[in-house]
């Protein structure tokens, strides 16, 4: 009953797939008009209501059976949230759908991207099973599963998925692993792996565990898990989807239905769900995602080759320079090399420090992916709490300092970027 209910709810994001149309043209007209009550409104309105209305209690009773589809309570869905769902429905799954027309891609938005991971997990994993996880990866990701899963009876094991021989070793070595979580690429040290290699492998082993990643770095403008054998991809909508700092919020967004059913049902009894404004919000932001990723890559691109000639500079981290053990592989992968860089300076902590309080233009916060250009020391800042040795072996250098770069003009990032390493 569960099940027909959740299926009823979520499943008529598929009416109009844009099966023809570019991912431009899709991230602007998916989904728009799609189970919006009638009303001449060319944007998507903002259904700011909890509840709905029935016309009388045969209504209330088929709609609480699940034998008919609308809206009951905004846990439950909502016309705003449903909107951005089938959008990203669109983005993730039009190439997918092409090559197999039967295939129900299905999206649930959260009110965070850590909602969006945590259910997932708890959706996938139950006591006794276990984890397995990147060796890097976000910081409350890790968290969940070391200090809130492990207390539900679920085992973490961690490992580096850029290393396939590694990953086959622990998949083989884990029978009751159900899922994996990795990110690609990673934060902050911007390392890839090979999501189809990664997928394949696991598969081989393991038929059972589910592969999960976490796309939020790249987003599905550069790149698609689900087209490269995942089954489920996560992501913050925080950063690069919403774009504009003004959202915390996630997505899930799989083509098995059970997954879906048990996510759902997470969302439906845990919580977790966004709000229809924020929704309204990051389904605003995507139209625009595939002109601010041209851009967000294009400037970094520039400024990791300006970095890498830059004496101060001991390295930089970025896949799109052809030194970087990354080229080929994020070549493949990605349609560009995304909007982060990670730099090492020659000053190591002072020098670090220095930059943060002398630079211009680059605003000093955490957080990624936002219109203007952010800069952060996690040494002495997101990292500050974590062990010098465990902070060392997630590559987080004394002297490490992240960008997520913007799309203010080029020539004015580099000059700042001037003016502040002169000074460190
Ligand atoms: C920010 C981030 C998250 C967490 O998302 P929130 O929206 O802050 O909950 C998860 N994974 C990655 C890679 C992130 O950058």
């Amino acid at each position: 009953m569960e099940d027909s209910k959740s299926k009823d709810f979520i499943n008529n994001h598929h009416d109009k797939f844009y099966l023809n149309y570019g991912f431009a043209t899709r991230s602007l007209h998916a989904g728009e008009h799609v189970g919006q009550p009638e009303t001449s409104a060319h944007t998507g309105a903002i259904y700011q209501s909890s509840t709905f209305v029935f016309k009388n209690s045969d209504e209330g009773a088929q709609l609480f059976a699940g034998e008919k589809s609308g809206y009951i309570y905004t846990r439950l869905g909502n016309p705003s949230v449903r909107l951005l769902e089938a959008k990203i429905n669109a983005l993730e799954g039009a190439e997918l759908k092409k090559k197999n027309p039967d295939l129900r891609i299905s999206t649930i938005a959260f009110s965070s991207g850590m909602a969006a991971i945590s259910s997932t997990l708890m959706a996938i994993l139950s006591n006794g099973d276990t984890l397995i996880l990147a060796d890097v990866v976000y910081g409350a990701t890790e968290h969940l599963a070391s200090n809130v899963l492990s207390k539900f009876g679920i085992n973490t094991v961690e490992v580096d998925t850029s290393n396939i021989s590694a990953l086959e070793k622990v998949i083989k070595e884990n029978p009751k692993a159900k899922a994996i979580l990795f990110e690609t690429p990673t934060n902050p040290s911007l390392v890839v792996s090979d999501i189809k290699k990664v997928s394949e492998t696991v598969k081989a082993v393991n038929p059972n565990i589910r592969v999960i990643v976490d796309n939020t770095f790249a987003t599905p403008y550069l790149q698609r898990p689900l087209e490269l054998g995942a089954d489920v991809v996560v992501h913050s909508t925080t950063k690069y989807i919403c774009g504009h700092g003004t959202v915390v919020g996630g997505l899930m967004t799989t083509f098995h239905d059970e997954i879906k059913n048990a996510v759902y049902m997470m969302i439906k009894d845990v919580g977790g769900n966004p709000s229809p404004f924020d929704s309204w919000l990051v389904n605003l932001g995507l139209k625009t995602l595939p002109l601010r990723m041209e851009k967000h890559c294009s400037n970094a691109m520039e400024l990791a080759k300006y970095l890498s000639d830059h004496s101060k500079v001991a390295k930089v981290h970025y896949p799109g320079l052809k030194n970087s053990p990354y080229f080929e592989l994020a070549s493949k992968q990605m349609k560009h090399f995304g909007g982060m860089i990670s730099i090492e300076l020659k000053g190591g902590f002072e020098a670090g420090k220095k930059l943060m309080d002398n630079i211009e233009i680059f605003t000093l916060a955490v957080s990624l992916g936002c219109v203007d250009s952010l800069i952060q020391h996690p040494a002495s800042m997101t990292h500050a709490c974590v062990p010098k040795e465990k902070r060392l072996k997630a590559g987080l250098t004394d002297g490490l300092v992240r960008i997520s770069v913007g799309l203010e003009d080029l020539e004015d990032l580099i000059t700042a970027l001037d003016k502040g390493l002169s000074i460190v």
